[in-house]
């Protein structure tokens, strides 16, 4: 499996992207970055996206790669979530004040954009990949996701706090090759983050344990502002396997 790592952090400054994470040129995880990350012809080439939950970091570059794309021939996009997050895109995002209900657009009969509800822990096969939605623990109705190509399994966690179905389905998982988690606040931070379900370098060092798989894990969320105290306590952990993901780079797992 293929990933490149369209952005990868919780807010956004030059150089630093939002979240999204595109798997095999054409599946992204998520919609923080996706129109800034990619020129008009690979967006082109992305035709399903998963989305974890409704917060703009993971969705704010969805109405833009719709809007740059509408008029490409045969042009559509498949958005994948829970129905909570489905139900808050139509309302809030895609609802004719903050951006066109592209679900009617052109017509109704040939949408550019179709919002489809998943089930959590039902696979669906998009693309050559089976994907699984699995609940997290944020502040608003979350998924992570279990990516299988068939070859290998990647585990996505989204935003969360600490949470224990999302580790009990990843230690259960077949040719598991690596796990993604997030990291958004330095310890010192640690009360916003637990009001914003969100995870620090001290709740990781409880949080890892839970995972009995002996694969990578990669680090994604930190808030530009805090990376400098986030990466040197991460460090400061000394947990072998443990990294950050790098914005712009292309991982085979
Ligand atoms: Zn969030």
């Amino acid at each position: 499996m293929k990933l490149k790592v369209l952005g990868c952090y919780g807010g956004n400054i030059p150089g630093h992207g939002t979240t999204s994470l595109l798997v095999d040129d054409s599946v992204c995880l998520d919609a923080g970055w996706v129109s800034n990350a990619l020129n008009l012809a690979d967006q082109e080439r992305v035709k399903d996206i998963f989305i974890s939950h409704s917060h703009l970091d993971h969705t704010c570059s969805l109405p833009f790669l719709i809007d740059n794309n509408f008029s490409a021939p045969g042009f559509a996009l498949r958005i994948y979530a829970i129905p909570e997050v489905i139900a808050a895109m139509k309302n809030h995002l895609f609802n004719n004040l903050t951006w066109p209900d592209f679900t009617c657009l052109p017509n109704d009969l040939t949408p550019v954009l179709k919002l489809v509800e998943i089930e959590p822990e039902t696979p669906i096969k998009v693309n050559g990949l089976t994907v699984r939605a699995v609940h997290v623990s944020h502040i608003v109705p979350t998924t992570g996701f279990i990516v299988d190509d068939g070859k290998g399994v990647l585990a996505f966690s989204s935003d969360t706090g600490p949470t224990e179905r999302f580790w009990e389905i990843v230690n259960q998982t077949r040719r598991l090759k690596a796990v993604i988690t997030e990291c958004s606040f330095p310890n010192e931070l640690q009360e916003l983050a637990n009001a914003s379900g969100h995870l620090t370098p001290q709740a990781l060092e409880t949080e890892l344990p839970k995972l009995k798989r002996d694969v990578p894990v990669f680090l994604y969320g930190g808030k530009p502002k805090h990376l400098k105290r986030i990466t040197s306590q991460v460090r400061a952990l000394k947990r072998a396997k443990l990294d950050f993901l790098v914005q712009g780079k292309t991982y085979s797992f």
